[in-house]
């Protein structure tokens, strides 16, 4: 569909990371060389941001907190949190940059410059007023939010969030105020961070717009999909936003280590698909889209290019059959003849030519009484949360 799509990047993406998985550090790397290799540069554009300033930081985060991690960085080592986020010389700096590009993709998305904007080194969702959490040390979400409603006037902001973790700090930070926060994760109240139960739904003037779907893990893409399409559509059609803000996280790949949700790339193009159509029919294409968690370069970067390709219009266009994936199962290369001859066909159209690397084959089968406990939590949801906001 029509729309520029802008991707905005620095070089310092490319160093030290938040997290203690060091492998994951080289994410950006490996993305920017898959996304050359499918021709993506050809029809998106790229940007390099300026970091944030700190009074960029100040609607959202308190100053003592913003002099603290300014001092941690100074001291060059420990942690800014217990035990998750280390501070190190040149953190601060690493995270006004994750910021700044997540201003920048407000800047081009709220002027009209661009319809859709990633920012992979967004969505630091676990970031709280004064305190760091999850690798996350200032919550760009919340800062985004604030900035298209002052600078844009585009109020009615959603946030959805499909990283494998609850959104908790953009939760909390935007608890009382009427911006859709729906939020799909792995929870059983132990998972980090523990939050995002069903009966999480906001309060004062956000009462309702707090929207938890929370999720088994050892799910696969055969029971994430149904509570996705259940949950997200109906959410966004009633709230009616004027811009869309996706964290797409996917560390709920199979192949990551730290969530176990069991979901492959075919998962993140639907949701890409989805979401882009929905902010095509509800908000004149405005889509800002944040990498957040993911832990396995080689899959982030697959997952990621899956999001690019959708948002280019390079991949075609999902129908409503084919967004109702067969979840990968093992040895799934094609041992019976006649299904499997269909299922290249199908697979051919579905992923042409240089994009079938994006395909994922194989994985792990998904546990049954998992699909069940989605399709319950996804009931509780659509019967209980979404009522508050409809019309
Ligand atoms: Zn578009
Ligand atoms: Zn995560």
């Amino acid at each position: 569909m029509a729309g520029r799509t802008v991707l905005t990047y620095h070089p310092l993406y490319n160093g030290r990371g938040f997290s203690p998985v060091q492998r994951s550090w080289g994410r950006y790397r490996v993305a920017l060389s898959l996304f050359d290799d499918l021709g993506l540069f050809k029809t998106l554009g790229q940007v390099q941001q300026r970091p944030a300033g700190l009074e960029d930081l100040f609607p959202v985060h308190t100053a003592a907190y913003v002099e603290y991690v300014r001092r941690r960085d100074a001291q060059g080592s420990g942690y800014l949190d217990q035990r998750d986020t280390a501070a190190w010389t040149g953190v601060f700096e690493r995270t006004l940059v994750a910021v700044g590009g997540t201003l920048e993709a407000v800047a081009l998305v709220g002027s009209g410059a661009a319809a859709h904007v990633f920012n992979p080194g967004g969505g630091l969702h676990h970031a709280h007023r004064d305190r760091a959490a999850g690798f996350c040390i200032f919550n760009d979400v919340a800062l985004a939010v604030h900035r298209l409603r002052e600078d844009y006037g585009l109020g009615r902001v959603a946030v959805v969030d499909v990283d494998g973790h609850h959104g908790d700090g953009t939760q909390e930070l935007l608890y009382d105020q009427p911006v859709l926060k729906l939020s799909l994760h792995q929870y059983d109240g132990r998972f980090f961070p523990g939050t995002g139960g069903v009966d999480e739904v906001g309060w004062g003037h956000g009462y309702g717009y707090s929207v938890n779907v929370g999720l088994p893990r050892h799910l696969g893409d055969a029971g994430y999909v149904p509570a996705f399409q259940a949950v997200v559509p109906r959410a966004l059609r009633a709230y009616r936003p004027q811009v869309i803000l996706l964290n797409f996280g996917v560390d709920g790949h199979f192949a990551d280590p730290l969530v176990r949700l069991w979901l492959s790339t075919a998962t993140y193009r639907m949701v890409a698909a989805t979401m882009h159509d929905l902010a095509h029919e509800l908000c004149a294409g405005r889509l800002i889209v944040f990498g957040s968690g993911g832990y396995d370069p080689q899959h982030v970067a697959r997952c990621w290019a899956t999001l690019l390709a959708t948002l280019t219009g390079h991949l075609p266009p999902l129908t409503s059959q084919d967004s109702g994936y067969r979840s990968p199962m093992p040895g799934d290369d094609g041992q019976q003849s006649g299904a499997s001859d269909a299922g290249r066909e199908r697979s051919d159209f579905l992923w042409p030519g240089r994009f079938a690397v994006l395909e994922d084959r194989g994985g792990p089968v998904p546990a049954p009484e998992a699909l069940a406990a989605a399709r319950a939590s996804a009931a509780r949801v659509t019967s209980r949360v979404l009522p508050l906001i409809e019309p």
